[in-house]
């Protein structure tokens, strides 16, 4: 591990002045995965600005009905929240699909939205990698490939988002406060994590010095329909494959309201409002389902060992959406 420097912050703006009067210092918080890019040099941060104490743990319940998550709420915490449990299980689900409780316990709500792809060859500091050393190559392209993106990838990196909470926020809809040497600002969940394309080494459109403050979820929780699916290589302590986040409002036998995210098949959580609006206002059946799935993987290209994932995808789409159907977590 390289020296650095640590400073422990006593509110949001001495944390975000630190940060942004050194350009290589990073925030932490659990540090559970920092600590791990740290101990394997894939990031070499000059300081680390300590915001543990900061006041952002609070879970509040806001006028219009949403819910405002301080990003300092542990991943733990945050799955067993009454509120999160009555009114979004689907957060509540997913979470719970995650890591183990002894990470889970540590790990806090923004850290969760800016750990970095379990790609191999991103953690190994002596192969290329254009995410860790832009410009250098990306062996994954013509390397073993069966975790890596089968949508919305590029020529330049083809890893994926590990999140399983982000993929149930972005399903949800959910809005990212943030706070810079500019002042504060909101970030739709859809526009906080990015595509590749010709940056790979920005995982995010935070900028420089911006620290995640907290996570607010809309009034709509599809608490009586909601689904996380996550398909993985072992039951527990493992990233997906492949998940789904389904969502479905029901009146009368048909779907009022539909939201769908994918997991473990892109670079952040793939969220598509047409296959969304291929279930509004249609009765529930397999057969829509089937259509829904088949929809979301019309661009998904195989790179080889992942080819699996895109009939994967269809698959697990119908039994997400049959399980939210029947208001149930994943079997
Ligand atoms: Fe690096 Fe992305 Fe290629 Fe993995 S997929 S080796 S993270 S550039």
């Amino acid at each position: 591990m390289n020296p650095f420097g640590y400073t422990r912050a006593g509110d949001v703006a001495e944390a975000v002045r630190t940060a942004a009067s050194d350009g290589a210092a990073q925030f932490i918080a659990g540090g559970t995965n920092l600590v791990d890019l740290m101990k394997e040099r894939i990031t070499a941060p000059s300081r680390l600005i300590d915001i543990t104490r900061l006041p952002l743990r609070a879970v509040e319940s806001l006028p219009d009905g949403g819910l405002k998550i301080g990003a300092l709420v542990s991943n733990h915490d945050l799955a067993y929240h009454p509120e999160v449990v009555a009114r979004y299980p689907l957060l509540s689900q997913a979470i719970l699909a995650g890591a183990s409780p002894q990470l889970r316990n540590m790990a806090s709500t923004g850290g969760n939205l800016l750990q970095r792809t379990r790609c191999y060859y991103f953690y190994d500091a002596a192969l290329p990698c254009n995410k860790r050393a832009p410009g250098s190559g990306c062996p994954a392209l013509a390397g073993v490939n069966r975790i890596h993106a089968i949508l919305g990838a590029s020529e330049q990196c083809i890893a994926v988002h590990p999140s399983d909470m982000c993929v149930a926020l972005a399903a949800l809809a959910a809005t990212v406060h943030v706070t810079g040497p500019a002042g504060s600002r909101t970030i739709e969940f859809a526009a906080f994590h990015r595509l590749p394309g010709d940056t790979p080494e920005r995982d995010t459109n935070l900028q420089p010095g911006e620290l995640v403050t907290a996570v607010e979820l809309p009034r709509q929780g599809f608490a009586a329909h909601a689904s996380y699916l996550k398909v993985r290589d072992r039951h527990s302590y493992a990233f997906a494959l492949v998940s789904v986040a389904a969502a479905l409002e029901l009146e009368d036998g048909k779907i009022a309201e539909a939201r769908l995210a994918l997991g473990g098949v892109a670079h952040k959580p793939w969220r598509d409002p047409t296959a969304e609006d291929l279930l509004r206002g249609r009765s529930p059946d397999d057969a829509l389902f089937a259509r829904v799935g088949e929809h979301l993987v019309r661009d998904a290209r195989g790179r080889g060992h992942n080819d699996f994932k895109i009939a994967l995808v269809r698959r697990a789409v119908v039994r997400a959406l049959q399980q939210a159907v029947a208001g149930g977590s994943q079997a």
